[in-house]
């Protein structure tokens, strides 16, 4: 279980996030909606360890062990994972370079160059990337949905427990959404993962089969429930749930 209690987060100085409460369920896709602006970044941000966010009040747990005092890449070694809404473009390091160290860093016998060559081919082939992908340097030049397609592989090597997803959607055609979907679904099949969906859009969360939805606005949760939850927005927006608060 991954839980969010009394999460107060402030950026620059200024509180964005007031007090959130959130359980994140092994194996469940759950959604986190709301209007632009409402927190639902900073959230994922802080979850990650982004040192910009500060936390001056409440505790993320992940299975019973408090997160806060770690670094992003031990967070990320206890099965952390966030795919950014803007991705950096980070030139001189290829993706193949960056896989395999972060893969290599959290086993205890490395791949060696054969069999990590091997397994990057296989998911390079399931989310029908280019192969000539892996020798780029990381988003430099790339598209969004390029982008968004080398967030996923990184996902589909390391294999999360929680994986958050920040508008993976967005910048990507109905195929490559269904794509990214599809590679989910197979990594789930493998292993146990919670799916943490930040999204506009009904469809990804279609294609996901996302179970649970909560709603943020301005940096507080307002309303939680299933997947209807995500329908009756997509019909009438975000507009019934303002006085929530
Ligand atoms: P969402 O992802 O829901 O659109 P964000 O978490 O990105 O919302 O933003 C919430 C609020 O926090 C906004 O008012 C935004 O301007 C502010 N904010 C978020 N990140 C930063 C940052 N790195 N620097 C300054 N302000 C920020
Ligand atoms: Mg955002």
């Amino acid at each position: 279980m991954l839980e969010i209690i009394n999460l107060h987060v402030e950026v620059e100085g200024k509180e964005i996030l007031h007090g959130i409460n959130l359980k994140f369920s092994p194996n469940t896709v759950h959604a986190l909606m709301g209007p632009n602006g409402s927190g639902k970044s900073t959230l994922a941000n802080t979850i990650m360890g982004h040192p910009k966010y500060v936390v001056t009040k409440g505790e993320i747990l992940l299975d019973g062990e408090n997160v806060l005092q770690m670094k992003p890449e031990e967070r990320s070694k206890k099965g952390l994972f966030l795919s950014f809404q803007s991705p950096a473009e980070v030139s001189g390091v290829t993706i193949s370079s960056l896989l395999r160290t972060a893969v290599n860093a959290r086993r205890e016998v490395p791949l060696s160059v054969m069999d990590f060559h091997a397994l990057l081919k296989e998911k390079m082939v399931e989310l029908k990337i280019d192969p000539s992908f892996s020798r780029r340097y990381l988003n430099h030049g790339f598209s969004g949905g390029e982008k968004k397609r080398a967030e996923m592989l990184q996902l589909m090597m390391l294999e999360p427990s929680y994986a958050l997803l920040d508008e993976t959607d967005s910048g990507l055609d109905v195929d490559a959404i269904k794509i990214v979907a599809e590679g989910i679904r197979q990594v789930r099949e493998k292993k146990e993962m919670g799916i943490i969906v930040i999204t506009h859009y009904n469809r990804f969360l279609e294609f996901l089969q996302a179970e649970a939805v909560s709603v943020m606005i301005d940096g507080k949760i307002v309303a939680s429930g299933g997947y209807e939850l995500a329908k009756k927005i997509e019909n009438e927006g975000f507009g019934g749930f303002e006085n929530a608060n």
